[in-house]
């Protein structure tokens, strides 16, 4: 029987969940569920400076928001310190590793000598043969692991293919720092040999440490776990995503109004793909996943193909659902006269979104749509709207309140004749009457179909909304 697969995704804490980290974690999730694995998380928290709980917590929030649930407890690196210890001794007592006494001085000599030579800056394996009888008094030393001196380490890579490394150029790193911590390479090859992983999904920023952490692997005798490196995801100008190009938080996106589902179908087409599909569910990129369908060639970061996924996602997700995402995102972007609102107004809210969904891209934009259902006479008018209630608009308004007060069937058919009737016996397009009376109503120039406002908000409602600019 095949080994059963186990991925694992291994943050380091650093404030918030990098949008590309989420990537990496749902192709990581999608492998395993797709072959009915374990999904694991490692918090790589041993810079004790970065790692506060409010780091940690904001890659648990983002995960649970996406949906990318992990198996069983996450394990916390720096909680494994005296694991990590133990095996660089270990490595020590098979010969595979040494105590280097080197000082900062003689660090610094060696490299100034590399440089002079024209090559990169290297340890020269100093201590790698000496006797440790020779180590100078009161020098905590190091553990560097001992480097094959020739051949190749080859990483066999499900991306990236056979990437060949000459050994010459990987130096003997430091496992253990002297006041007996781990570094990053020894750290990551210990947990993830001791959580069971087998195959490691992660950028391609980390392949020339996946030849240095084979090393590491050969000399436990461990085996290698399968690796597959992604290319990292670039801004839409082709240059390293950053800060500039956007927002780099999951949870900004989530404030900014995305909803989960379209976040995961918009990540899983940058860097995978399946045919030509640019559209699916959850359930179907586990179904399609494969780490074959991961792309060789960098990824552009296309916010605006991400705001049409989200808009595509909004026309068709069910309104109580979005309704109930509307309250929560008001309340956490502190939008309280909307939160209390939309609460206030619930069946007119779930009435009024089979109108809403086709015009909003983002759940915030649904929420200022909304805001016609709740808000306060007089309302307040958009700047760029108050010419459509001002100067000869206010005799039409007041034409149209008079029409409409007449009306005892208050249908969107009938106020539809109505309106239409008022046009025609001015000389005017049905619009030029419907712009003014959708600002009197909503106090912009844009909002679902101005006769199903006037049906949401009820009759008087409507009358009062008119008469507030009529003369
Ligand atoms: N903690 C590392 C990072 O956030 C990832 C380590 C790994 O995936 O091996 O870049």
């Amino acid at each position: 029987m095949p080994k059963k697969v186990v991925t694992r995704f291994a943050p380091s804490p650093t404030g918030y969940l990098h949008i590309g980290s989420a990537r990496t974690a749902l192709f990581s999730w999608a492998y395993a569920r797709h072959t009915g694995g374990d999904f694991l998380l490692r918090i790589e928290d041993t810079d004790r400076e970065r790692s506060t709980e409010d780091a940690v917590q904001a890659i648990y929030d983002g995960l649970t928001w996406l949906g990318l649930q992990w198996d069983g407890e996450p394990t916390l690196q720096f909680g494994r310190a005296a694991r990590h210890a133990e095996i660089a001794s270990e490595l020590l007592a098979r010969g595979q590793a040494y105590y280097c006494y080197c000082s900062p001085e003689e660090l610094a000599t060696m490299r100034e000598e590399a440089r002079a030579a024209g090559k990169p800056p290297r340890y020269n394996g100093m201590w790698r043969d000496r006797d440790p009888s020779e180590a100078p008094a009161g020098v905590a030393p190091v553990i560097r692991i001992k480097a094959p001196l020739s051949g190749e380490i080859v990483v066999d890579d499900h991306v990236q293919g056979k990437v060949v490394f000459k050994t010459e150029n990987l130096d003997d790193f430091i496992i253990l720092r002297s006041d007996g911590t781990p570094t990053y390479m020894l750290a990551v090859v210990v947990d993830d040999h001791d959580m069971g992983v087998t195959h490691i999904i992660r950028g391609d920023d980390h392949l020339t440490n996946a030849a240095r952490q084979i090393i590491i692997y050969n000399g436990m005798g461990w085996d290698v776990p399968e690796m597959a490196h992604i290319p990292l995801i670039h801004g839409p100008d082709g240059a390293k995503l950053s800060k500039r190009h956007g927002a780099l938080g999951v949870g900004a996106y989530r404030q900014m109004g995305y909803l989960p589902d379209a976040m995961i179908n918009y990540l899983a087409r940058l860097g995978w793909s399946h045919g030509d599909d640019e559209l699916f569910s959850v359930q179907q990129m586990v179904e399609w996943f494969s780490l074959e369908g991961l792309n060789k060639g960098a990824a552009r970061f296309d916010f605006v193909k991400l705001e049409n996924v989200n808009g595509h996602y909004i026309r068709e997700a069910r309104p109580e659902a979005l309704y109930k995402v509307m309250v929560e995102t008001a309340r956490e972007v502190g939008r309280e006269v909307d939160h209390e609102g939309l609460l206030a107004n619930r069946e007119t809210a779930l009435a009024a979104l089979p109108e809403l969904q086709p015009r909003a891209k983002t759940v915030l934009e649904l929420i200022d749509l909304a805001q016609f259902i709740y808000a306060v006479r007089p309302i307040t008018v958009d700047p760029a709207a108050a010419e459509h209630v001002s100067g000869d608009a206010r005799a039409l308004l007041a034409a149209a309140l008079e029409a409409l007060r007449g009306l005892n069937d208050w249908s969107v058919p009938a106020i539809d004749a109505a309106v239409r009737a008022l046009a025609e016996v001015h000389g005017l397009k049905l619009g030029k009457v419907a712009q003014p009376l959708r600002v009197a109503l909503t106090g912009r120039t844009v909002s679902p179909g101005i006769f199903e406002v006037m049906v949401l908000i009820g009759k008087k409602e409507s009358l009062a909304r008119i008469g507030d600019h009529a003369a």
